[in-house]
């Protein structure tokens, strides 16, 4: 067996392999500059085309970009009318921004534990949380693997809470044939470079409700509207209805989106053949566990992750983890529980919430996964994988 590279042998690969990373053609640059050669760089024509393709793409309504993903949470808070006292359920197994949109408008995040299974909040313990104050749920499609929305729409049907869908990691995702973005009330994507298609920052809510549309433009662009107007002074003017930011995406941005959008379904397939990749070879390794893909979802895999036994390693996670990062192979944790974080903490979260996506976040390694990576890349990480764990078994 080779030497691990921590022990000072040769490692994997001679580059950092990173986590994710976004890919950029002479296209998408060609796209840029033509909107950086225009006459508007923000506010322009291409923010409208680039969300009436969002919108066609998911089958939903209306597309309302955002400057990102989380200001889109934010005013998709807004647009569901929460406010101070509210409780909104979120799962912890997420990116800080699913539950903190909570907090920016007063209300509370009320943390639900995951299933074991799909590391997705589970949609039986969500019932059970709802109470007199629930207002929202914000469920999160985790790694690209869609959560069960039409049972968590159910319940909101139900209790009259309006669910606002985290779909970071899921633009192209499936559940039962529907694409995500078509099933919530509101749907946010992120366009980060590590997400699926990028505008550098970037994001959107989609959703078929004219009346959350209306709200969520007026949100990002200062409260300021110049339609349906509750006085009209004449032709200059316009009013500030209410309290709102400055959320807006430029011009030059969803001229990128634009341009990876023609790319995204090449994307995810790129993604969808590196993971099954990493499956079949990891279905055959001791004291891992591959990533479960509930029947009736189409994962567009943002993130592949590893379980680990941890009691069949001669280490820990923390020394596994160390001894894939010395190979070069660019492993992460995805997600630190969030109510574990010194913020939260702070504010009254006691640890011991989620009991399961505790115990889940101690076992867990996301391996590298974008599409632009090469045979050899992927060949590292199973390599590299192989090498370390199989020499922790020892
Ligand atoms: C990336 C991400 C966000 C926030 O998106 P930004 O565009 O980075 O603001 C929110 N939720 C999840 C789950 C994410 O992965």
């Amino acid at each position: 067996m080779s030497k691990l590279a921590i022990h000072g042998g040769e490692p994997i690969r001679e580059e950092m392999l990173s986590y994710g990373q976004q890919y950029i053609d002479n296209e998408d640059i060609q796209s840029v500059v033509e909107t950086l050669k225009s006459s508007f760089i923000t506010q322009g024509p291409k923010i409208s085309e680039f969300e009436e393709e969002i919108a066609n793409y998911v089958g939903a309504e209306y597309a309302i970009s955002f400057s990102n993903g989380t200001a889109a949470l934010h005013a998709a808070c807004y647009a569901a009318g929460l406010n101070f006292g509210d409780e909104v359920i979120t799962t912890p197994i997420t990116f800080a921004a699913s539950a903190n949109c909570a907090l920016y408008v007063g209300a509370k995040p009320v943390f639900v534990d995951i299933d074991n299974n799909t590391y997705n909040i589970d949609p039986k313990k969500v019932s059970a949380a709802v109470t007199e104050k629930t207002k929202a749920i914000i469920p999160v499609d985790f790694t690209g693997q869609p959560v069960e929305i039409e049972e968590i729409q159910e319940i909101a049907r139900k209790k009259n809470l309006v669910v606002i869908q985290d779909a970071a990691h899921s633009l192209g995702a499936t559940y039962r044939k529907k694409k995500i973005g078509s099933l919530a009330d509101m749907t946010m994507f992120s366009f980060h470079p590590v997400k699926h298609i990028t505008t550098g920052e970037g994001g959107a809510i989609v959703t078929d409700s004219k009346q959350y549309a209306e709200k969520l433009r007026l949100f990002r662009s200062h409260g300021i509207t110049r339609t349906q107007l509750l006085n009209n002074e004449g032709p200059w003017y316009y009013e500030m209805q209410d309290l709102g930011f400055n959320y807006r995406m430029t011009d030059i941005q969803a001229a990128l989106g634009i341009s990876q959008l023609k790319k995204l379904n090449s994307f995810i397939d790129k993604r969808r053949s590196i993971a099954e990749l990493y499956n079949q070879s990891f279905n055959n390794m001791n004291g891992v566990i591959i990533p479960y893909q509930a029947p009736n979802t189409g994962s567009s895999w943002h993130l592949y992750i590893l379980r680990l036994d941890l009691k069949t390693f001669s280490v820990g996670r923390r020394e596994i983890f160390e001894a894939l990062r010395a190979e070069n192979i660019g492993v992460n944790i995805h997600y630190i529980p969030v109510y574990k974080h010194p913020y939260y903490q702070r504010i009254g979260y006691k640890p011991g919430i989620c009991p399961i996506a505790e115990q889940w976040y101690e076992e867990v390694l996301t391996l590298p996964l974008f599409p632009t990576m090469s045979e050899k890349d992927v060949q590292s990480v199973l390599e590299g994988v192989w090498k370390v764990l199989t020499y922790y078994h020892s």
